[in-house]
């Protein structure tokens, strides 16, 4: 599009020019005497090119899907997957697990002979960034397969039978280009439950997608795989048998995923002897693959940035504070009274983070970065599946103490602690009506009793902050002392890291009768 009007503009500039010229030429004027024939016909050439140009460059926006729009046939190649199971790391069980629908695409003669039937439909589900799509262009890579891209959100639309036109083309080109791999991307966008509320055009293009994955036949090897964050939204009937039977849940990475996540990403950049990539493996618990993916990109774009050659174990922290609390704002104007707000903002996650024993506090700091005026970067010291009552309460008890902080200390409360006061109420909401740990009983909540006992679940709520809260300002009274040597620290140095953060710790072991006031 704005290629397009730079076109129109030359284009113009060029008619005016042209158009002058064969003015001049009926009728001469002293400006353009000088002007030979040769020149002439250079600007009419090149306003032609322009107007050339112009009819050829495609302004409509796209109608329709990237995949289903009708294009020139330049070979087919472009929709082959060049991605193999070699690009995915970790994730083995799920790799064997598609290792069977694999051998059915390069071997389908073999299974049909004994009457075996190709699966159809497969559901990868998880958090973002795990490797989903990966895993399904793996799947068309390692098949030599077509590889059909689209997201559930393409078909939403808002003229009825738009979007069920669209499956059905998906479909149709599926077909025609066989072995195909259909991939379908945020599927809960048109998959989602119907109800009384879902409108005509989402059940008319959920309809079409479950007519179409019953109507191909076992004979054509398409398969399709659908992608979301959210199965607990997707319709039944389209998690049934014969249609996406087969879920697979892809999850965050393990050490030993992400270390060989982050082998996969830095294989081709140079690393320095400081890199041990367990040792950042074993600090990254709760990243994702894109996350990862995201680091070692970035350090490789801070080293060149720096003029090195190597990329070293400071690139790559840098990386972890880039990815993980946004860009660092060179300079920013805080005023000093909101840096001493958010010094003992930070200094109260950390230090309620530090006695509860929560995560492991890599860094404090009051350096801006993205929107936050400071963080604490912490990661748990350990990989964990199941969580119980009193860590989720610890959870919240942290990331109240920013707020319960600066109340204690400035008998104000700010705007600063919008995110955590979110964290916090997901957690206890959480706890409320999937954990059955609130006191309303030992059962998860459903969503039409959430829908109408609203009132009751946010009392339940308000019950579990207000608990947390009030243990948080009691930490953090208990250790004042150490509240304010953590801020003052910060604000003389703007960062702490965890081996100064244990040695502030250490001078109150025994708390001192007194310490300096905030300065
Ligand atoms: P979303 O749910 O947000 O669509 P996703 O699960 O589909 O995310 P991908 O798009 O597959 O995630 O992953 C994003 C990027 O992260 C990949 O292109 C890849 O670079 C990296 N990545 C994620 N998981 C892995 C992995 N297991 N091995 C190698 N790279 C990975």
């Amino acid at each position: 599009m704005k290629k397009k009007k730079v076109i129109f503009l030359f284009l113009v500039l060029g008619l005016i020019a042209s158009f002058t010229l064969i003015y001049d030429a009926f009728f001469p004027t002293e400006s353009f005497s000088n002007l030979r024939l040769g020149d002439k016909l250079v600007v009419w050439v090149i306003t032609l090119i322009l107007l050339i140009l112009y009819i050829n460059t495609d302004s409509n926006p796209q109608l329709v899907p990237s995949v289903l729009s009708i294009e020139k046939d330049t070979g087919r190649e472009r929709d082959k997957s060049d991605i193999s199971f070699k690009d995915v790391a970790g994730l083995e069980e799920i790799k064997e697990e598609l290792q069977e629908t694999i051998d059915f695409i390069n071997n389908s003669t073999k299974y049909r002979k004994m009457g075996a039937k190709i699966p159809k439909g497969i559901l990868f589900y998880g958090p973002p960034g795990t490797g989903k799509t990966l895993l399904a262009k793996a799947v068309a890579g390692e098949t030599n397969s077509t590889f059909l891209y689209a997201s559930g959100a393409e078909f939403v639309e808002k003229y009825v039978g738009v979007g069920a036109k669209r499956v059905r083309t998906l479909f149709e080109r599926a077909k025609k280009e066989a072995p195909s791999i259909i991939f379908i991307d945020e599927i809960d966008a048109i998959g989602a439950k119907r109800n009384l509320e879902s409108n005509k055009e989402k059940d008319q293009t959920l309809n079409q997608l479950l007519v179409e994955m019953d109507g191909f036949n076992t004979n054509e090897t398409v398969i399709v795989i659908g992608a979301t964050n959210r199965i607990d939204l997707l319709d039944e009937a389209l998690l049934r048998p014969g249609r996406f039977d087969r879920h697979i849940y892809v999850g965050n990475p393990n050490v030993k995923a992400r270390e060989q996540i982050l082998e996969v990403h830095t294989r081709n950049k140079p690393l320095d002897k400081s890199i041990d990539i367990k040792a950042i493996a074993k600090k990254t618990i709760g990243l994702s693959g894109a996350q990862l993916a995201n680091i070692a990109n970035e350090a490789a774009i801070i080293a060149v940035r720096k003029n090195k050659n190597q990329i070293s174990i400071k690139e790559f922290d840098a990386a972890i504070e880039r990815v993980l609390a946004g860009l660092e704002l060179k300079n920013p104007t805080v005023l000093k009274k909101e840096k001493e707000t958010v010094a003992v903002h930070e200094a109260g996650h950390a230090l309620v983070s530090k006695i509860l024993g929560t995560d492991i506090v890599q860094k404090i700091s009051i350096v801006p970065r993205g929107q936050a005026l400071g963080y604490v970067l912490k990661f748990p010291d350990e990989e964990r599946y199941l969580l119980t009552k009193s860590e989720l309460n610890n959870k919240i008890t942290c990331l109240l103490a920013g707020r319960a902080a600066e109340e204690l200390v400035f008998k104000e409360i700010t705007t600063g602690a919008k995110d955590d006061l979110n964290k916090a109420t997901d957690i206890a909401r959480e706890m409320v009506c999937s954990y059955g740990m609130s006191d309303l009983g030992t059962m998860a909540l459903d969503e039409v009793f959430i829908k109408y006992n609203s009132d009751i679940i946010r009392r339940e709520i308000k019950k579990i902050t207000d608990a947390r809260y009030d243990e948080a300002k009691k930490i953090i009274e208990e250790n004042k002392y150490l509240l304010l040597h953590i801020a003052n620290t910060l604000l003389e140095k703007e960062t702490i890291d965890s081996d100064e953060l244990d040695k502030i710790f250490k001078i109150y072991e025994k708390p001192l009768p007194c310490a300096n006031e905030i300065n």
